[in-house]
């Protein structure tokens, strides 16, 4: 902190995405702050982007905020100013009927990879350790959940072997499902400045869309939305042709190579370019791109893990690093890039339905049994439990009676949004844990509570690169808005539990690093002053220098019980809804570059907002001429749940038979007509439960005023 009269300057981490940089805050007498990226910073090292540099308006303007706990005394009266100890002893009442009557499960939590670490641990432990229910997930679930699986399968473990600065050192990136040049924008300023420097290095984009991220590709394989499996296994197959394959790595540390061999075998190059729409001369590029890499990166997000085969595309990518013997050495191996600021640190709590602290397991008895001792509360359930669209169809189902919802907006944020709308209009209690008064969740609630935001609590998160930050309280909360973790222990305390009487933030993640003890992820005993004195840490720390860990895996063992990784060979069949004669149109979702999530913060920055303003459909001027739609056309897109309606945006960016939504817009003025997740699959990955927001059936059509 400065000793300047007027303003003082905090360190701190950006709170939107997974890429986790540095900012210094500056606050003047009267609390206003300003931003400016951190010189000093690791990640960063002083950039921001957009989205980063216009913080401070976010902190600044407290207009929209949630000010003090209202409740309802029945579902038909109005909300009414009450105090926290009115509110949070209605919200345990309701729990504990719940609970008496329709047992532990009959009530539920859903909160966000925004939460701090301490929040997610809290949570965790209350509805696990103590509820005795396994009801929390989180919209990580939407983002992460198949990354998760896929690296718990091949490597042992939920752990992201690489750190940022693997990406200087690398010289062939392999990109897929993912645009950072948008989404992680920093990581990607990262990748241009070294290729920039360094011409040799190579660049492959897989997408269907041609996105800015392509404008710096030496090769971009715009391939056919789904088939990102039979891609994988033709480069595979191709690498394993010229011989470009570390067949020592692959003797030595994996098992599973035969079998994989032959499934790569199973389909000729020729067949997997016509499947995957991409021309056979690329795939064998593309391979011999990699195969002549000395440092080969592979990054991806939600166009792997937002699939109803996410796991599998996740082992079919992480299979190209396992037989190039591209891991565990400097510039390479397989970078999941997260979405949310800390979507790790839940990772690292458990803080999803079927986890457990500190990567265990929950369906072993052993683990189950070592954190209820630790917690000392109540049996912890052997049955997972419900996942975040789960949720919703428990709440339409009557069988989950109470859910309780932190830091997220379902309502825009998940598939088949009309449906998650149907349930929280049916759910019997309803909390809403929130910071903004236009959240559209809030007509449902029972209670209220107001939350403090960035800036105004302090705690710690984890960033793509497992590099923990704390995060300083830098300015009042307004109201009587609390942190996340005092709203959560304030109840647990109603309900009656012990355990939950922390006096800061940092006793909570102490808690939470002494479980980390003996296992992978073991940070024992890292406070918050060893955070900021080595500014980040990342995890794990090595017991005896108290050092970080840049990189997992240099030895060539792995989590796994055999200390092998295993090279996984599922089968390259799509499980989505296909297009038909009604639904002729491929649709895909995603992000655009000054928008986060649901808009509650990015949206309230004109800046921002005068990139894109309003939500839009980018459809093939081919696809667009058949149907007589030109540039701003109106069109109403349907799939089998819903439509929206808004304009459309030629281009030919995308493919033919394939069109693109925005996912942040959400109801505007009691209009839901550009809301994406109106019309977005219901359908899950079979095993990560990660909804399939890249691939639904929909129709196309220039709307007709009735
Ligand atoms: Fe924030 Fe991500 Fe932008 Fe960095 S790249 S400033 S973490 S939004």
């Amino acid at each position: 902190m400065s000793n300047k009269a007027h303003s003082e300057a905090f360190n701190t981490t950006c709170c939107y995405c997974g890429v986790g940089c540095g900012i210094v805050v500056n606050k003047d007498k009267n609390d206003i702050v300003t931003v400016t990226g951190d010189m000093d910073h690791p990640v960063n090292k002083g950039m921001l982007c957009s989205k980063g540099m216009n913080l401070h308006y976010t902190v600044n303007d407290k207009t929209d905020r949630l000010l003090y706990p209202q409740m309802r005394l029945n579902k038909s009266m109005p909300l009414q100013r009450v105090s926290w100890d009115n509110a949070l002893d209605k919200a345990a009442a309701a729990f504990k009927t719940f609970i008496d009557k329709y047992g532990p499960d009959s009530v539920a939590f859903y909160a966000s990879g925004q939460c701090l670490t301490e929040e997610y641990y809290v949570i965790n432990k209350l509805i696990k350790g103590f509820i005795g229910s396994n009801n929390i997930d989180t919209n990580s679930r939407l983002c992460m959940s198949s990354a998760v699986v896929g690296y718990k399968m091949s490597l042992g473990e939920d752990s992201v072997p690489v750190c940022y600065d693997d990406i200087e050192m690398a010289d062939c990136f392999y990109v897929t499902g993912a645009n950072p040049a948008w989404c992680h924008p920093i990581i990607w300023r990262r990748v241009e400045a070294h290729k920039a420097e360094n011409p040799n290095v190579r660049i492959i984009v897989v997408d269907p869309r041609v996105t800015d991220t392509c404008s710096i590709a030496d090769l971009h394989l715009q391939l056919n939305p789904g088939t990102d499996i039979t891609l994988n296994y033709a480069i595979g197959r191709a690498l394993i042709e010229n011989g470009d394959i570390d067949l020592e790595f692959v003797k030595n540390h994996t098992e599973g190579f035969e079998r994989y061999r032959e499934m790569v075998f199973e389909r000729s190059i020729t067949e997997a370019s016509v499947i995957c729409g991409v021309s056979e001369d690329d795939i064998r590029l593309a391979a011999r791109y990699i195969g002549e890499a000395k440092g080969f990166l592979t990054m991806w997000t939600m166009g792997l893990n937002q699939s109803s085969i996410g796991v599998n595309k996740n082992l079919s990518l992480i299979n190209l690093n396992l037989i190039t013997g591209h891991i565990g050495k400097p510039g390479s191996g397989p970078f999941s890039l997260t979405g949310q600021p800390n979507a790790m640190g839940g990772r690292e709590v458990g803080g999803l339905s079927n986890l457990l602290p500190a990567h265990r397991d929950l369906n072993n008895p052993l683990h189950r049994e070592e954190v209820q001792k630790f917690w000392k509360g109540t049996t912890i359930s052997p049955t997972p439990g419900l996942t975040a669209t789960q949720m919703f169809d428990a709440l339409n189902e009557g069988t989950l009676k109470a859910i309780w919802i932190i830091c997220t907006n379902p309502l825009t944020s998940l598939p088949n949004a009309r449906w998650a709308e149907e349930g929280l209009k049916k759910a019997k209690f309803v909390v809403i844990q929130d910071i903004s008064n236009k959240a559209e969740t809030l007509k449902y609630a029972d209670v209220i509570l107001p939350a403090a935001t960035w800036t105004e609590k302090e705690g710690t998160m984890t960033n793509s690169e497992r590099r923990i930050s704390h995060l300083s309280k830098i300015v009042p909360a307004p109201g009587e808005a609390l942190p996340d973790s005092e709203i959560i222990c304030r109840f647990a305390k109603k309900m009656g539990f012990k355990g939950f009487d922390y006096s800061s933030p940092e006793e909570i993640y102490l808690e939470h690093t002494r479980l980390t003890s003996k296992t992978n992820l073991n940070i024992a005993g890292l406070d918050y002053d060893t955070i900021r004195r080595n500014k980040t840490i990342q995890w794990p720390i090595d017991k005896r220098t108290g050092a970080g860990t840049q990189r997992l895996f240099t030895n060539h063992k792995f989590y796994t019980a055999s200390t092998r990784a295993i090279l996984h060979s599922p089968p390259d069949t799509l499980l989505s809804e296909m297009p038909n004669d009604e639904f002729p149109f491929i649709l895909t979702t995603g992000r655009i570059r000054d928008q986060w999530h649901t808009m509650s913060k990015t949206g309230k920055v004109n800046k921002l907002n005068n990139h894109i303003s309003n939500a839009f459909l980018e459809i093939h001027p081919e696809d667009a001429a058949s149907r007589e739609i030109r540039e701003d056309t109106i069109v109403v897109v349907k799939s089998r749940r819903g439509e929206v309606r808004l304009k459309a945006k030629l281009t030919f960016a995308i493919k033919k038979g394939v069109v693109f939504l925005p996912m942040h817009w959400g109801k505007i003025l009691g209009s839901d007509l550009n809301r994406a997740n109106n019309v977005t699959s219901p359908i899950l990955d079979p095993i990560s439960k990660e909804p399939d927001f890249k691939f639904c059936a929909v129709s196309i059509e220039k709307y007709k005023k009735p």
